[in-house]
């Protein structure tokens, strides 16, 4: 049994068989067995290692003839460990000695190697355990071809073990058989987490070498509520989980019971709980847990669902599927914030090279206004059908803002000309996510009906902490004082004028809750699955105190003295928070 601690962004507890996927989604394959023919497998080793060298070196000269010295570096790296004598004596006395399949014995010589790497000084040298995972990689793929994951369609349960998921390859899974992920990389709302929160599959990411520690076929239980992931556990683990899991679910079906109850504070205050949604089957769901509305929808998924940019009546197809199912509901629906994660740098013509900071949302939209306004128009015609709000993302100047308001309006105008109808009224809102934006909220409330903001990137973009980056995750905290002032002057300048909600991952977290209310903010956005906890506290508490929480926490000079404040305040009102 081997313990690994990494972020839990999902809650729950997930036992079932591991499938590890490298970084391509390519199935690693089972690593144990024992091998029937001892000299037969031998030579499978040795074919392996063979082709592997031969493809190497001419991927080698063909980037040396190109002038690329570095890649032919690495690979030149890759095949010197190759030729390496004593590794492939080990590897073949692996197989020999104790009847190994010759994926086997690569395996566990090559982590041996990777262990050795990884505990020299040398920073450089320490750095090349990932090549030695590669190297790994490269001869396990030639053992046993190469399959790649069908995230959609699998036969039975499993948790998935990869290095990284994207956002689409998440939300793609297969919500049936697929009990829990983990990955190597990742942070606690990169969108790969948020995906996993919405959908209700435990999940631990950020565990750095996760895919290298479990082979398939380990029995794995992951434990979204502590971030921990057990390989191979004992019996007493085993029991351990299956209770509290059952004990999590029975706290569950007592919170469904508020479904039908208002969001209401002991002392009469009314708040609205919406939900986040990514596809419209969601809205359904939500429903279910008590979202009066959805208070964002991410249609970049819209994108990154499909394999073609979608058309307009695709996207109108979508909305109009989203409204039906909210009955009159609100619906906001944010404009296409494709770019950063959600985008695969890998395939661009272009790589960005800092995704957060490029070419990313707004800006994308602003500079294909073609792609822009098939969205807007279809936003536009399905503004008819339902109480639709449409939503401008990571607005950083006034300037961008003015451009988007003005194509909405080409896009209204175009629409009469043609005799579509449309509602001229429709609220129209921007999110705040940037500290530009948070800093300017007098200026921006002038401009727009409402305000929604995005702690994920305005926690990110103030603290220059990457959201996706199991490195720093540690830094990531919306508890941080200065992210707490921004997001106080936002709600206090916005809500003198216009409506103001909270959209990001820190309106679901039941540790903030108090302090949201307190600050005066009327209008949470979450996944589904949190509204019911956050519904308890509010319920459980009144605005006065809540007042006088948010008080106490602005007087505060550190994130851990804010969250302990917090945990306490909270587990006072109620005990089975978190
Ligand atoms: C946010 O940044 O807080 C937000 C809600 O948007 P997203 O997570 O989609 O970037
Ligand atoms: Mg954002």
């Amino acid at each position: 049994m081997e313990i690994k601690k990494g972020i839990g962004v999902s809650p729950g507890v997930a036992i079932s068989t591991a499938v590890v996927l490298d970084a391509d989604s390519v199935i690693i394959p089972r690593r144990k067995g024992i091998a029937a023919n001892v000299d037969a497998e031998v030579e499978r080793f040795n074919l392996a290692l063979r082709q592997a060298i031969i493809e190497l070196t001419a991927q080698r000269d063909e980037f040396m003839a190109h002038d690329r010295k570095e890649i032919a570096g690495i690979l030149d790296f890759h095949i010197g460990v190759l030729k390496d004598k004593s590794l492939i004596d080990q590897i073949i006395a692996q197989i020999r000695d104790h009847l190994a399949t010759a994926e086997y014995a690569v395996s566990t010589v090559m982590k041996q190697y990777a262990n050795v790497f990884s505990r020299m000084a040398d920073r450089y040298l320490a750095e090349r355990v990932k090549d030695i995972f590669d190297i790994e990689r490269q001869l396990l793929t030639r053992l046993t071809g190469q399959q790649r994951m069908d995230f959609a369609n699998l036969t039975s349960d499993v948790v998935l073990i990869a290095h990284d998921l994207l956002p689409s390859q998440a939300a793609a899974l297969d919500r049936k058989h697929v009990k829990g992920f983990a990955t190597d990389a990742g942070g606690r709302t990169s969108h790969t987490a948020i995906v996993a929160r919405a959908m209700g599959i435990p999940a631990v990411v950020g565990l750095t070498d996760i895919t290298a520690e479990v082979s398939a076929g380990d029995t794995i239980i992951i434990d979204g509520n502590h971030g921990v992931v057990i390989i191979n556990p004992d019996e007493a683990s085993l029991e351990e989980h299956r209770k509290v899991e059952i004990h999590r679910l029975e706290i569950e079906t007592e919170r469904a019971a508020l479904q039908e109850l208002p969001a209401q504070t002991l002392d009469g205050h009314l708040i609205s709980l919406m939900a986040n949604i990514e596809f419209p089957m969601e809205v359904d769901e939500a429903l279910r847990r008590g979202a009066e509305g959805i208070g964002l929808y991410r249609t970049e998924f819209l994108y990154l669902a499909s394999d073609h940019e979608p058309s307009e009546e695709e996207h109108y197809g979508s909305y109009a599927d989203a409204l039906l199912r909210l009955k009159n509901r609100p619906l906001v629906i944010r404009t296409v914030d494709l770019g950063a994660d959600k985008y695969t740098q890998s395939k661009a013509t272009n790589p960005e090279r800092n995704p957060f900071l490029g070419d990313r949302s707004i800006r994308m939209c602003l500079h294909d206004i073609p792609m822009f306004k098939r969205q807007l128009r279809a936003i536009m015609r399905a503004s008819v059908l339902g109480d639709v709000r449409i939503m401008f993302p990571m607005i950083t100047t006034l300037i961008e803002l003015r451009q988007a308001k003005m194509l909405l309006n080409d896009v209204m105008e175009e629409l009469e000309d043609e005799g579509v109808s449309y509602n001229r009224d429709i609220p129209v809102g921007m999110m705040i996510e940037v500290p530009s934006a948070a800093l300017m909220a007098e200026k921006f409330a002038r401009e727009v009906n409402f305000f929604s903001i995005g702690t994920n990137d305005l926690v990110q973009y103030t603290l220059a902490v990457d959201r996706t980056n199991e490195r720093v995750a540690g830094l990531f905290c919306p508890g941080h004082p200065a992210v707490l002032s921004l997001v106080r002057d936002v709600i206090r300048k916005g809500s003198r004028t216009i409506s103001v909600s909270m959209c990001g991952e820190m309106a679901g977290e039941p540790l903030y809750t108090l302090l949201l209310l307190g600050l005066g903010l009327t209008t949470f956005s979450m996944n589904a699955p949190d509204i019911p906890e956050v519904k308890k506290i509010i319920r459980s508490t009144t605005m006065e105190h809540a007042r006088a929480v948010a008080r106490r926490v602005m007087t505060f000079d550190s994130e851990r003295q804010v969250m302990h404040y917090l945990r306490d305040e909270t587990r006072k009102i109620d005990p089975e928070a978190f």
